[in-house]
């Protein structure tokens, strides 16, 4: 949607397919960080939520933990489906068709691509972590390494916190995130196999504020998933499509949005082929981060370490988190 959005502003004749009918929801922390408050400020989506000031990690041993402070401003915690709304709201403002049906056969013609045998200019194809459209392109790659996924759920109560909590056990994460004034989402990262109510019990402190009646579980994942590249001639995978790393750090929102943008800029550009490189790079720092973060923390004993040492190293901390948290430049 953020593409189609920015593509119409940009004069182009633009139409979105998608499946599904809205509002969509998704197993996600729902923590937009101030990036991607950014981004769709700029695109004059102002999604209802409750402002996020930064991030806290806990790991039971104090109340207070590990704080570090966004200082680009702050983040918002907002409900899928509200971002959804709000996006969607746009785009009928600025008279964006929207086809309800899947994308199912991508082909290269030279000089334009056939969807589904009609003819376009372009294709950027944002349809998640299990793109359907990277596997059609034969891009996609068996990811190395450990396969996490993330669970979620919402509870029906006053956020106590204007934090990003993120806390530590030894063998998962949870997130917690307010996205409303009565209501707090929790989305927990596991491997594969794990129940939220049993990983729950990892959280004692956590179990115990939660004391208000749970939604349904969502379920997301395997969550690494990668991509040869990012583009194949005339179509340019943007957001989760192009390769995910993990939710540890919580930024693929401000990522996707901020790919979204350079791969509009490069089909207004008719200059496809740079996108690839665009793309990595907005993903550069990002990705990298989330790497080192996972690699250290499948030991358990990093694991222990973390949250005394965070907050040992405030400075380092922060740091970190001001790498996620600041706006994502497009390359020029
Ligand atoms: C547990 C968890 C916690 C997370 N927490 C955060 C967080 O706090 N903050 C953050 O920024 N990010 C977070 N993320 C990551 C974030 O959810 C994703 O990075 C983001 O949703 C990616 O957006 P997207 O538009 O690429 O894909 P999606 O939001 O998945 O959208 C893909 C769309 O494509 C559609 N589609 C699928 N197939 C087709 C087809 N064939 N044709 C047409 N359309 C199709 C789908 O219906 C869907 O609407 C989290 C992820 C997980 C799993």
């Amino acid at each position: 949607m953020a593409a189609a959005l920015h593509a119409r502003r940009l004069g182009l004749d633009v139409v979105v397919r998608e499946p599904r009918s809205g509002p969509i929801d998704k197993a996600c922390g729902e923590g937009l960080m101030p990036g991607a408050v950014a981004e769709l400020a700029a695109l004059d989506v102002h999604p209802a939520g409750r402002a996020l000031v930064g991030i806290r990690y806990l790991d039971g041993t104090s109340p207070e933990g590990a704080t570090a402070t966004f200082r680009a401003g702050p983040g918002r915690g907002v409900r899928r489906t509200v971002l959804h709304e709000a996006l969607a709201e746009r785009m009928q403002g600025a008279g964006v068709p929207v086809e309800r049906r899947p994308v199912e056969d991508v082909r290269d013609a030279g000089d334009h691509v056939l969807v589904d045998g009609e003819p376009a200019r372009y294709l950027v194809a944002a349809d998640g972590l299990h793109s359907p459209v990277r596997r059609l392109l034969g891009l996609d790659t068996p990811p190395p390494g450990r396969q996490r996924f993330g669970l979620r759920c919402h509870v029906e109560q006053q956020p106590w916190t204007s934090h990003v909590e993120v806390h530590w056990s030894p063998r998962a994460e949870a997130y917690v995130t307010p996205v409303a004034e009565d209501l707090v989402g929790v989305a927990v990262l596991v491997d594969k196999g794990a129940r939220f109510d049993d990983v729950l019990d990892d959280f004692p402190l956590l179990r115990e504020r939660l004391t208000g009646p749970r939604s349904r579980v969502m379920g997301a994942g395997p969550l690494r998933q990668q991509a040869r590249a990012r583009a194949a001639g005339r179509v340019l995978l943007a957001g989760d499509a192009g390769g995910y790393v993990d939710a540890l750090t919580g930024e693929g929102i401000a990522l996707g949005l901020a790919q979204a943008r350079a791969a509009v800029a490069c089909v207004a550009a008719d200059r496809p082929e740079d996108y690839d490189r665009q793309a990595r790079r907005l993903a550069f720092r990002h990705e990298l981060l989330t790497h080192l973060l996972l690699r250290a923390t499948t030991h358990a004993r990093v694991r222990r370490l973390l949250v005394p040492a965070a907050r040992r190293a405030p400075w380092l901390f922060s740091a970190a988190v001001d790498q996620l948290a600041r706006p994502i430049e497009v390359p020029a």
